[in-house]
């Protein structure tokens, strides 16, 4: 199940670089024309300020651009926030939602993320849908049950299941350097393999699930090959477009 799927090496940059990180963008757009054909689709999601000049910059090569996050309305007296048919018109192609650290510093509820995911999909985003326990949550044996009901609760019911995309991401393993083990991502890939079936039916096959979690050139080859992973969500190591290069070419 869920095999054959292309991976998707998507990078996060969340609330960093201004400006001169474009260079990144430049410069990887330069290793990946260098390197020919690869054999994943390539994100990157830079600060929302950032969304517009790298989509610009990204037009015509492999690189996507997407944004960190979107409200649940269209538009509206909702001062600070961005809306998905913005993001469209910026140029971005996908959005990250229910991150960890939104769902923490933000008090983002799993209905929250529900809604935003659908609003992302009606202006024809493609939601990528974070889930993942605390380490204290995994230490009580709770991890399978919590990222079941993430996914219950943050996933839309009516939208075909392989338009969306699901990213596991540890909470413990968010740039802290320490990632899970093969055979716990295995597992809980398999978990949420089997939640998508359950939900969506076949359709539940087709979705992505990321693995996002100190992923780094020297880790990725090994978490890529892991049953069910088909991609990663990459925090910190996508910032450089070397390091990003070297995870893109491990998949
Ligand atoms: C993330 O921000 O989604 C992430 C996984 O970060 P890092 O790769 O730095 O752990």
């Amino acid at each position: 199940m869920g095999t054959g799927l292309r991976p998707l090496i998507a990078g996060n940059w969340k609330m960093n670089g201004a400006g001169a990180a474009l260079e990144q963008i430049a410069r990887l757009n330069t290793l990946l024309e260098e390197a020919g054909e690869v054999a994943a689709d390539v994100l990157l999601c830079p600060p929302a300020t950032l969304v517009h000049r790298a989509a610009n910059l990204a037009e015509g090569s492999v690189i996507a651009i997407g944004g960190q996050d979107c409200h649940a309305q269209a538009s509206g007296a909702h001062t600070g926030d961005i809306s998905a048919p913005m993001l469209v018109d910026a140029g971005a192609r996908y959005v990250i939602l229910g991150h960890s650290e939104r769902r923490t510093d933000h008090g983002e509820t799993s209905a929250a993320v529900r809604d935003k995911a659908v609003a992302a999909l009606v202006a024809g985003l493609t939601p990528i849908i974070c889930v993942g326990e605390t380490q204290a949550q995994r230490d009580a044996g709770a991890a399978n049950q919590v990222v079941a009901e993430q996914i219950a609760d943050s996933m839309p019911l009516y939208e075909d299941a392989s338009q969306t995309i699901v990213a596991y991401e540890p909470v413990w393993a968010i740039g802290t350097g320490k990632t899970a083990t093969a055979d716990d991502i295995a597992a809980m890939h398999t978990h949420i393999r089997d939640l998508l079936v359950k939900k969506y039916g076949s359709a539940g096959e087709q979705a992505r699930i990321l693995y996002g979690g100190s992923v780094k050139p020297s880790n990725a080859a090994e978490i890529l090959r892991t049953p069910n992973v088909n991609g990663a969500l990459v925090g910190g190591a996508s910032l450089l477009a070397d390091d990003f290069f070297s995870i893109i070419v491990a998949a």
